[in-house]
């Protein structure tokens, strides 16, 4: 039986001030006990304060990125030591918004998507292998663009980003990942994939992984969903089969929304 974990993103967003009012508020109405893992990923800024006011509660705390090395000159990089230091357990790696082209021109660049570093597949999968390496359980983010999805290409990416994601990792090691199916158009739009429509996604992660790393692994993998989940579409993505959680973008910066999506957890 898989563990569900939502996981709020919170993107470039609070100061450590409204770090504080957004968790304590949180931490208040929050069930002692909730049905599933939660997950607040702040920015680096506001992962120590964080880590302060999330200590011996249920809520865990994770970090939006990472570097692959130990340490050395990287000027501007955060190491996966360092997150574990601050009390991370969880690290979003392969967000689309680090993905893509950005100032690389190409035959295919498409300047709608908000993609900014640049990053590749091989690059997220450096960062998974250190982040297992660290002992932080990675959310590894998978999706196609709009363009993509009408080309009739969703599938061949979604396999191409899990397959590659997991290149060198163990079977072990794979099981502890949380891939999260983000369809880049959904994410921040108000558009959200039909419920049936990310179970079906979902699924082929889960198949992509089980042809990488077994049919263990494929079982034991967790998959979130993201892309403008709401208090108002949650019940519906929650409650498919092959969809373990959330990873909540915008939703998850208001205490409110964030909770009626955990309490939406079947
Ligand atoms: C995200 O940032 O991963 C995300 C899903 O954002 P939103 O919920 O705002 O679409």
């Amino acid at each position: 039986m898989r563990r569900g974990v939502i996981a709020g993103n919170w993107k470039m967003h609070c100061t450590l001030e409204e770090t504080r009012r957004l968790l304590e508020e949180l931490l208040h109405r929050l069930e002692s006990q909730p049905a599933c893992e939660v997950v607040v990923c702040p920015p680096f800024t506001a992962l120590s304060t964080a880590a302060a006011l999330l200590h011996n509660t249920p809520v865990k705390l994770g970090a939006q990125d990472l570097f692959w090395k130990e340490k050395g000159a990287y000027t501007g990089q955060i190491a996966p030591g360092m997150l574990v230091d601050v009390g991370c357990e969880y690290v979003i790696i392969g967000h689309s918004e680090r993905r893509g082209r950005f100032g690389v021109p190409e035959p295919d660049f498409d300047a709608t998507i908000l993609a900014y570093f640049g990053e590749s597949d091989a690059t997220v999968n450096r960062k998974l292998r250190a982040a297992l390496a660290a002992g932080l359980t990675p959310i590894c983010c998978v999706g196609e663009t709009l363009t993509e999805r009408q080309a009739g290409q969703t599938d061949a990416v979604i396999r191409r980003q899990t397959r590659a994601a997991l290149e060198g990792i163990s079977e072990g090691d794979a099981r502890k990942i949380v891939f999260a199916y983000e369809p880049v158009w959904a994410i921040g739009t108000g558009e959200v994939c039909a419920a049936g429509e990310a179970n079906r996604v979902c699924g082929l992660i889960r198949t992509a992984v089980g042809e990488v790393a077994g049919s263990d692994a494929a079982a034991a993998v967790r998959v979130q969903y993201g892309g403008s989940v709401k208090p108002e579409n949650a019940a519906d993505l929650l409650v498919q089969p092959e969809i373990d959680g959330a990873l909540v973008g915008g939703a998850s910066l208001k205490a409110a929304d964030f909770l009626a999506i955990l309490h939406a957890y079947p």
